[in-house]
């Protein structure tokens, strides 16, 4: 099976972030089928939310993998659940424990109600594109423009690596 590149947006912002999200790149690494290639540093973000709630730490992770979308998608929650994220469908921004998302699943583009590849959000996600940025350097996103283009016109939220 081809390896696909898949980038994977990580993210958390109740408990020690910085610990989580490590301990998180880790259960990412030991993923079958799958490597890990490169993670971002840790990035601190101020979280969009009507919702007062504490900063975010994020990063990304670039991992290849022979698993299908979907597949990888029910391994990654299978990741949050275990760092006890409390799922509320009534809070969409709420604060996490830990949230990863598929981000770019190589040159695939889907959408369904499970899963929505690019990330539907990605372009308005500072915290997303600029620890891809990191680990990429710049690249095209078929249907979305350069990497660099998506930063320059993302809006502008405060962020600080780590
Ligand atoms: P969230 O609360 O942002 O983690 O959203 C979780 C829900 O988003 C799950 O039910 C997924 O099925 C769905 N979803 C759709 N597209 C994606 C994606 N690209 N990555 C992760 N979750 C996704």
């Amino acid at each position: 099976m081809p390896l696909e590149e898949v980038y994977i947006g990580i993210g958390s912002n109740i408990g020690d972030s910085a610990v989580i999200v490590s301990n998180a790149i880790e259960r990412l690494s030991e993923l079958p089928k799958s490597e890990l290639v490169r993670h971002s540093s840790q990035y601190r973000s101020e979280a969009v939310s009507d919702i007062p709630q504490d900063d975010y730490i994020n990063a990304v992770a670039l991992l290849k993998t022979s698993f299908q979308p979907m597949e990888l998608l029910l391994e990654l929650q299978a990741i949050e659940e275990a760092f006890y994220r409390k799922r509320d469908p009534a809070l969409k921004w709420a604060p996490r424990t830990l949230d990863l998302d598929i981000i770019l699943f190589g040159s695939r583009s889907c959408d369904d109600s499970h899963l929505t590849v690019p990330h539907p959000e990605m372009q308005n996600r500072l915290f997303v594109l600029q620890p891809m940025f990191e680990i990429g350097g710049d690249f095209y996103i078929a249907g979305l423009g350069s990497l660099q283009y998506l930063i320059n016109n993302a809006p502008s939220i405060a962020l600080e690596r780590i």
